[in-house]
């Protein structure tokens, strides 16, 4: 039996976007189609973007490069948000893919700039088979609810939050 999963990671720990490209590659050793959407991400994702690119299965888009979560702005995230949505709910029509993961989506969710039942609808409707995964702190809890798999990453030590380490490339980006 194979059953499309709803896959959550949340919580203040380090770990939920790298718990993600994880489950992409392993994806990709078997063939499997992964599409990866970056909500909110722009330079930052660098190190994922390029390594990636070596592997014909994944397609990594970074949506939000313009997000900038000032209150003047609010309205061109929001825009940037939903662009971003469609691009996503297309991808789950269409689906070529085998496995959607939609990063940081819970921030945009949290943030009011995204209705919830919108995004739960489209994931309830999505292809039987089609394994979505969801990262980002402060998942709702009706998407949790939803979900399959749930893990929440529980911050007990942080270079930066600990000793101020500022974010470094191969770690952080
Ligand atoms: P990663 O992308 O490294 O897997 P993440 O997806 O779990 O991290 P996000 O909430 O997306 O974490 O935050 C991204 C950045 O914030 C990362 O650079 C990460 O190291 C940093 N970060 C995560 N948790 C903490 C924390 N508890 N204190 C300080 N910085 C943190
Ligand atoms: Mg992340």
């Amino acid at each position: 039996m194979s059953k499309g999963l709803l896959i959550v990671f949340t919580g203040n720990g380090k770990g939920k976007t790298t718990a993600a490209l994880g489950m992409a590659l392993r994806a990709a050793g078997h063939g499997l189609k992964v599409l990866i959407l970056q909500f909110i991400k722009g330079a930052w994702s660098y190190g994922e973007l390029e390594a990636l690119k070596r592997f014909d299965e994944i397609e990594i888009e970074p949506l939000g490069s313009g997000f900038t979560w000032k209150k003047e702005t609010l309205d061109e995230d929001a825009r940037l948000a939903r662009s971003g949505w469609e691009r996503a709910v297309a991808a789950m029509k269409e689906s070529p893919y085998d496995m959607i993961i939609l990063d940081e989506l819970n921030y945009v969710l949290s943030y009011g700039l995204l209705p919830l039942e919108l995004v739960l609808e489209a994931i309830r409707k999505r292809p039987t088979k089609l394994h979505v995964v969801v990262t980002g702190r402060n998942a709702p809890e009706e998407l949790m609810g939803a979900a399959d798999l749930v893990t929440e990453m529980r911050r007990i030590k942080h270079p930066y939050h600990d000793q101020g380490v500022k974010a470094q490339r191969g770690i952080e980006f």
